[in-house]
Formats: C-alpha cells, structure tokens, sequence
C-alpha cells in the first residue's frame, strides 16, 4: 500500500473455499478493465477482480501488468522474447492469472515477491500449485508470508504454505531465460522488501518502496521510516532513465521521482522527522 492508502476493516483469521470466495466476491466489486484493443486481456472471473491489463515493451522485454484484488496491486509477467517469464506479485485473482498464462502461453520460471503483504503474495498459493515454478522471497518475510494475520476476509484469505526455493540475498543476481536481473535489498515498508533490478534494459521493480510521487507506508507492523529513507539511497546508483514499475499505481522512471518525489529529495541525509509525519499520515 502506497502513503495515503488505507487498509479498511480488521485483519481476521482463516480461510474461506474457492466457491465461497468467489460468491462473497461477485457481489461486491464490478470488474473493470483497461487498455487498447492490441492488448491480451485477462479474463474476469466471478469472484476475482482485475483492475486492468496492460502490456509494457522494455528492450526484448515484454511487461505484462495486470492489476488485481481489491487493494489494486500489480502483478508482472516479465517476459522474453521465447515466453519465459517470471511472475511478480501474484497479489490476488489467481485464476485469471493463470488463464492468462496459459492463454498467452507464457512458461512460468519462477514467482519473485518484492515482499510478503497480502495485496502481494495471496494467488501464490494457489498459482503455484497450479503452475509449479521456483518460488523466491526475501528470508526476512518468512515469519509474516503465511501466518495468520497476513489476510484479510473476504478478499485476502490466509496464503497457503508455499516452500520458499530461492530465499533472496542483496546482490543477488538471476538468469531464468533471457531475464538477467539483480535483487536490490530495500529495507523499510517491510524488512524483507526487494527491489528486481535489470540493468541490461535500465528497469526497475520497486514493489511498495517507490511509487510515482511517493514511497510505501510506513506506519505498519515491521515498518521502519529510517530504513526505507537508506533504502531509498539505492536508486541513486541506477541510470536516471531506469523504468520504475511499483506495486501500485503507474509507471515512472528513477530521473522523474528524483525531480518530484519529496521522499528523493534529501538522500543521502533524509530529515528523518519530516519523513516520519509524512509516511505515518
Ligand atoms: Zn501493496
Ligand atoms: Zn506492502
């Protein structure tokens, strides 16, 4: 969730079936779907909501962004030329995540979390029993993942177990096709939180540390302003023209949040004060 963003309603316990889900869902949400006639559209399901598709090109890459579940997260299906992807975020409408790729006959190689938040992590479950593929996340989400509080019903039941074959370190860097991408530790709206780096194609996944205009609440449990504002240090050392793509909202480039993002402006000595009453509205 991304400053300003509220979660409304408690966070409860337990899980729900697909068929309850998906009836409790139907009633409550209208899907809504974006994007040109060119771009292969996810199919809305009762039950799951898609916010819109969208396709990307970045180099030899091909983006495919598809905005899911009620907080509006966005998923990546980050592509080669040959179809081997990996997916980012499988946040939540796990079947039409998987028609999706099935449909546009993607091979998954692996799900990468930028971290473990609800809004983040819920398809994964079910996607990769689906669709089984290496599955990676930062170590220092293993305890939030898949523990209870980590949902919220009826749109986020509790994420099933999923064993954790890649645990990411900084630095860290990943061939799966002709994907080559760097795992940039960033610290601060969760402590496990990571950033994709692809140097090759000066793109950046920043999951909930950097959005357009703005960086990730943190007023949550295991947030830290301090670490986040370090953390922000990061995209300093990348091209200024690096594509940013966040967790919500719109794409931006590393130069344009330098110029306009508050939070960009005081690295490396971010008030730590401003910051707080800033990420803690
Ligand atoms: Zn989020
Ligand atoms: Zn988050």
């Amino acid at each position: 969730m991304r400053v300003g963003e509220t979660q409304k309603g408690p966070f409860q316990t337990g899980r729900v079936s697909n068929g309850i889900r998906r009836l409790i869902c139907a009633c409550a949400l209208a899907v809504l779907r974006v994007g040109a006639n060119d771009v292969p559209a996810a199919v809305p399901l009762p039950g799951e909501i898609v916010w819109g598709t969208n396709v990307f090109a970045q180099g030899a890459l091909t983006i495919h962004r598809l905005t899911v579940g009620k907080l509006a997260a966005n998923c990546y299906i980050v592509a080669d030329a040959q179809k081997n992807a990996i997916v980012i975020d499988p946040g939540a409408s796990p079947e039409c995540l998987r028609r999706y790729l099935v449909d546009e006959r993607l091979r998954v190689l692996a799900y990468v979390l930028t971290h473990s938040h609800l809004d983040h992590i819920s398809a994964l479950d079910e996607l990769a029993a689906a669709i089984p593929a290496a599955v990676a996340m930062h170590p220092e989400e293993n305890d939030w993942a898949f523990c209870e509080k980590n949902a919220w019903l009826p749109w986020y039941p509790r994420t099933g177990e999923v064993a954790i074959t890649r645990p990411l370190r900084h630095q860290q860097s990943f061939t799966d096709g002709g994907l080559r991408y760097t795992v940039i530790h960033t610290p601060g709206h969760s402590p496990g939180s990571v950033c994709l780096w692809f140097p090759q194609e000066k793109l950046v996944f920043t999951g909930d540390t950097l959005f357009a205009g703005t960086v990730g609440r943190t007023d949550l449990h295991r947030s830290s302003t301090t670490s986040l504002m370090r953390s922000l240090g990061v995209f300093l050392m990348m091209p200024p023209e690096t594509a940013v793509y966040a967790g919500h909202g719109e794409p931006t480039t590393v130069a344009a949040e330098m110029k306009a993002n508050p939070f960009m402006q005081d690295i490396p000595n971010p008030p730590k004060e401003k910051a707080e009453r800033k990420a803690g509205a």
